[in-house]
């Protein structure tokens, strides 16, 4: 597809107020996932710091550049082949069997993930500083994004259950306000391995849990909804634990896939 019919494509199907966890939702889970990697990496403080704050920073380059958009999600349900149990949504199989313009609308997450291990990878034979800091920042987002549930289906913002907004409720304004209840939650992990055969299913694994969980959400705000005065109590009290699950298992699967990728690119002596 020529790229300006993307990018007016793009322009088009964008809704462009959606993120994801938000952006303390994001640098929290950048956090605590390489609080337990820098013993396995030689990461300084002041590089660690620098990938947490710019753990953000996909979200802030939909602004410039419409061909990130689609990098955050995958409206997985959309798939016949999902809803059939099929867990993993080969990249050339679908390609073969639907347009691109579909495979931008219904979002890449899974394979965006996989570019960004493959860049980070790349990065950490270079040794340059900046590509690992960048790559190291991207895909602590999109695993991140992979594990919020309303950035894994089709009614990613209750549009087709009248509940429209539930996404940002969700993500930004319950979690900024039990982010304290979410950091008393977070544990301790060790850090395991994927194999590179694994590693698309291990994404698609954590993209099917995240499609679980929404009819959780939904109905959560469906109940929450009944008493306005008490809604974010309510949804939190009603997602709470399947929230702090969805952050601890991203920030162990972030962990996993850096240190993956961090062997396979041969155990190299960071200078920064
Ligand atoms: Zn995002």
């Amino acid at each position: 597809m020529k790229k300006v019919v993307l990018v007016l494509l793009l322009i088009a199907i964008i809704p462009l107020n959606l993120s994801a966890w938000g952006d303390k939702g994001h640098k929290l889970i950048t956090a605590h996932s390489l609080e337990f990697l820098k013993t396995k990496i030689n990461l300084p403080d002041s590089i660690i710091k620098e990938i947490i704050t710019r753990s953000v920073d996909p979200d802030n380059r939909k602004k410039q550049d419409p061909t990130e958009y689609p990098k955050h999600f995958i409206d997985i349900d959309f798939f016949p082949e999902y809803m059939s149990g099929q867990i993993v949504l080969n990249r050339d199989e679908l390609k073969s069997r639907y347009p691109d313009s579909v495979l931008v609308k219904q979002g890449y997450l899974p394979w965006a993930t996989l570019d960004t291990y493959e860049k980070l990878v790349d990065a950490f034979k270079s040794g340059e500083k900046e590509k690992i800091v960048l790559y190291l920042a991207d895909l602590s987002h999109y695993v991140a994004d992979g594990h919020q549930p309303m950035h894994a289906t089709l009614n990613y913002n209750g549009q087709l259950t009248g509940q429209k907004g539930i996404h940002f409720r969700y993500e930004i304004e319950m979690v900024d306000a039990y982010l304290e209840e979410i950091i008393k939650g977070l544990v301790k992990f060790d850090i395991g391995t994927v194999e590179k055969k694994d590693l698309e299913y291990k994404i698609f694994d954590y993209l099917n849990e995240s499609n679980t969980y929404v009819e959780l959400v939904l109905s959560a705000d469906k109940f929450a909804s009944k008493n306005k005065d008490k809604y974010f109590e309510l949804l939190w009290n009603r997602t709470k634990y399947v929230t702090i699950e969805s952050i601890n298992s991203a920030a162990k699967a972030l962990a996993d896939m850096i240190n993956s990728a961090y062997i396979e690119a041969g155990n190299p002596e960071l200078k920064f």
